[in-house]
């Protein structure tokens, strides 16, 4: 078990150029206290990339390759096979890479990965938009946030995105991964335990990780653990692990806060009415429904 106690001081990602307060630079220094030196890493075009590559400086102090936005998948694959082919012991193939690179345009490569079970660790670090390209949606922005392709305008559909979050931890359970979870940057030993346990796992193992973005989000950046926690506690987000074909909730609110304490706090939120609020609450509500339902909790 990971506690902060044992947490090893070795730092293998550091001199990056994120944003004061990136919830992703958080969980990519995170995850490699764990996984160690012998990472072999990759990861796409995302803020990650952007900020860890400034030319003559690398901020990853492992192996790393940066590659096309939809290969992540594929490249693990190849690192995988490459490991096995090598017979080298204890390594970590590690993808880490944004929303945008994981669920809409490297799912593909991801799904592929995991279906022939290649033994990597996936890390998908969630800001909820592109991000590194000016904050346009993604398939797992929320519903209600302004982004640049979202916009609020006088139309009275033009008030955010209108869809919800895709389920990624669910499309990545259908393919009967081996370890999968979700976790907040919020809650860093849960996060390091889970993390633990994916690198061990005999196979493909995936982390979706909230990482709460204050440039897209609109919040000051020394409030991202903050804004991580409301989401949790308002039952927007959630901590969860599948595995041996199981669903374990790692935390369940007796109470839910307001949606609002969470909303209101982001400036993506600001222009929300009432309505709108109470077509998100009702949606939580649902989900939870359904999860209670579904994994008996
Ligand atoms: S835009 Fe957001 S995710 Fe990207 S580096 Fe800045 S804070 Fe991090």
């Amino acid at each position: 078990m990971v506690n902060v106690r044992n947490l090893p001081d070795q730092e293998l990602f550091y001199g990056h150029k994120a944003c004061q307060g990136c919830g992703a630079a958080t969980a990519a220094r995170l995850v490699l206290k764990i996984t160690g030196e012998r990472t072999f890493l990759a990861y796409p075009a995302s803020c990650i990339s952007t900020v860890s590559t400034i030319y003559l400086q690398m901020a990853f102090a492992v192996p790393s390759l940066t590659m096309a936005f939809p290969a992540t998948g594929a490249v693990l694959s190849g690192m995988a096979a490459a490991v096995k082919a090598k017979k080298l012991e204890n390594v970590t193939v590690l993808g880490i890479a944004g929303d945008g690179g994981t669920a809409d345009i490297g799912l593909q490569a991801l799904s592929g990965a995991v279906e022939r079970g290649d033994k990597i660790l996936y890390v998908c670090y969630d800001n909820e938009a592109y991000m590194n390209t000016g904050v346009q949606r993604s398939s797992l922005t929320p519903y209600g946030a302004w982004t640049t392709t979202t916009p609020i305008g006088e139309n009275e559909d033009s008030f955010g995105k209108r869809k919800f979050k895709k389920n990624l931890f669910e499309i990545m359970m259908a393919h009967r991964i081996p370890y999968c979870a979700t976790a907040s940057v919020s809650y860093p030993v849960d996060f390091l335990n889970k993390i633990e346990k994916a690198k061990d796992t005999d196979g493909p193992s995936f982390i979706h990780v909230m990482a709460p973005c204050p440039t897209g989000w609109g919040f000051p950046s020394d409030r991202t653990i903050e804004i991580g926690r409301l989401a949790v506690e308002t039952g927007l987000w959630y901590l969860a692990e599948y595995e041996n074909n199981k669903v374990k909730m790692n935390l369940v609110p007796k109470t839910f806060k307001p949606v609002e304490e969470y909303l209101k706090k982001q400036k993506r939120f600001k222009h929300l009415t009432d309505e709108h609020i109470a077509i998100i609450e009702k949606h939580r509500d649902e989900e939870w429904a359904t999860m209670g339902q579904r994994y008996g909790f």
